[in-house]
C-alpha cells in the first residue's frame, strides 16, 4: 500500500531537524574543545594579543610568532571546513534515512487507519441496507389500507430487525475483543465442556437441515476463557452447518500433540473457492454467493471474530477447503 505523502514529509522533516540539532551541538562542542586545545598549544597567539601579557620572556621573534599565527588560522579554517562537510554529509544521509524511516513508521499506522475506514464503510453499508428496505416497505404500506398488507410488512420488518440485531451483536463482539485484547482470563478449561455447550447451542439449527454433528469426546484441557472458546466453536459449527447440504454430517475432532490441542471442524459442504480462501478471515468478507450458490444469511464477521479469539489465546487457525467437497477448519490452542 502507498503511504500518504504529506505526513511522510512532515515526519521526515522532524527527524532531520532532530538529527541536525544533535549534529550541530556535537560539532560546536568539538569546535570549542579543539579551539581551546589549539590556543594552549600556540604561544604566538597569546604573544600577539596586545591586551594579554606575553607568555615568553623575552618575547618570541615576530617571524616565529607570525608562523604560529598562520598555523593556528590554517588549523581553525580546516576544522571549520571539515565540520561543515561533516554536517552537510549528516544532512544528506540523515534526510534519506529519515525519509525511509518515516515511511516505515507510518505504514502500519496508515494500514490500520485504512482498515478502520473499510470497516466503517462496510458496517454502515450493512446497516443501511435493511433500514432502507424497512423504510420503503413502511412507506408503501402507509399508502394502502389492507390489514393483511400491514401484517406482511410488520413480519418482514421484524425479520430485518432480527438481522440488524445480529449484526449489532457481531459488531459489539468484535469491538469487545479488540478493546479487551489483553483481558482474556487464561485458566485451564475442560474442552469437552466447551464442545458440548457449542453442540447443544447448534443442534436445533442442524436438526432443521437434518444434519448430524458428530463430536469427538477425547479428554483434553486447554488454557483459555471458557465463554470465548465456546463462542469460537459456535462460529465454526454455525458455518459448517450453514454451508453444508441437508442430511450431511459435521465432525468435530480433538487431538493433542506436544504442547497443543488441535480441534478440527470438518464438513462435506459446498467448500470454499481457492480465490476466496485468503480472504475469509477478513471482516465483512463473504464468498461470492452466486458462485457458491449457498444463499445463506450472514455478514462475514464470524471468522473474523473466530480468528481474533484464537489470537487472544495465542493459538492458530487454518483452513483447508475444496470447492464442492468440503471444508476443514483447524484450530490449535495451548494445552493446559
Ligand atoms: P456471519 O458468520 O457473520 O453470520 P458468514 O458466515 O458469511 O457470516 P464468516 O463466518 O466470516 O461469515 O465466513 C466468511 C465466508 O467464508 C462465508 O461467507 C463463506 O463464504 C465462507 N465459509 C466459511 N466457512 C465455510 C464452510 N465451512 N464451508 C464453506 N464456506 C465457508
Ligand atoms: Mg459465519
Amino acid at each position: 500500500m502507498t503511504v500518504a505523502k504529506r505526513p511522510v514529509w512532515r515526519l521526515t522533516a522532524w527527524y532531520v531537524v532532530i538529527i541536525m540539532v544533535i549534529s550541530i551541538i556535537f560539532s560546536t562542542i568539538i569546535y570549542q574543545l579543539t579551539l581551546t586545545q589549539l590556543r594552549h598549544s600556540l604561544p604566538a597567539r597569546t604573544h600577539f594579543d596586545t591586551d594579554v601579557a606575553p607568555l615568553f620572556d623575552p618575547p618570541l621573534d615576530s617571524r616565529v610568532a607570525s608562523y604560529f599565527e598562520q598555523q593556528y588560522e590554517a588549523a581553525v579554517n580546516s576544522l571549520r571546513l571539515r565540520l561543515l562537510l561533516l554536517n552537510i554529509g549528516v544532512l544528506a544521509s540523515g534526510s534519506v534515512a529519515s525519509y525511509y524511516l518515516a515511511k516505515r513508521t507510518l505504514r502500519p499506522i496508515e494500514q490500520s487507519l485504512e482498515d478502520q475506514r473499510h470497516f466503517t464503510a462496510d458496517a454502515s453499508h450493512e446497516l443501511r441496507t435493511p433500514l432502507a428496505a424497512m423504510k420503503s416497505e413502511i412507506e408503501v404500506a402507509l399508502k394502502g389500507k389492507a390489514a393483511d398488507e400491514h401484517r406482511r410488512v410488520l413480519s418482514s420488518n421484524l425479520e430485518e430487525i432480527q438481522k440488524l440485531e445480529r449484526l449489532a451483536n457481531s459488531l459489539l463482539n468484535l469491538a469487545r475483543h479488540d478493546v479487551n485484547g489483553s483481558a482474556v482470563k487464561m485458566v485451564p478449561v475442560e474442552l469437552a465442556v466447551v464442545v458440548n455447550e457449542a453442540v447443544d447451542r447448534l443442534s436445533p439449527m442442524a436438526k432443521q437441515k437434518h444434519q448430524k454433528i458428530i463430536a469427538d469426546q477425547t479428554e483434553a484441557r486447554v488454557f483459555g476463557d471458557q465463554l470465548k472458546l465456546t463462542e469460537l466453536l459456535v462460529i465454526l459449527l454455525d458455518n459448517a452447518i450453514k454451508y453444508s447440504h441437508d442430511n450431511g454430517a459435521i465432525t468435530l475432532k480433538v487431538a493433542t500433540s506436544g504442547k497443543h490441542v488441535n480441534i478440527k471442524v470438518v464438513d462435506q459442504g459446498i467448500g470454499i473457492a481457492e480465490a476466496d480462501v485468503p480472504h475469509i478471515f477478513n471482516r465483512f468478507y463473504r464468498a461470492d454467493v452466486s458462485r457458491t450458490g449457498s444463499g445463506a444469511d450472514g455478514y462475514g464477521l464470524g471468522l473474523a471474530i473466530a480468528k481474533r479469539i484464537v489470537e487472544l489465546h495465542r493459538g492458530s487457525i487454518q483452513v483447508d477447503s475444496k470447492q464442492g467437497t468440503g471444508t476443514t477448519i483447524s484450530v490449535s490452542l495451548p494445552k493446559a
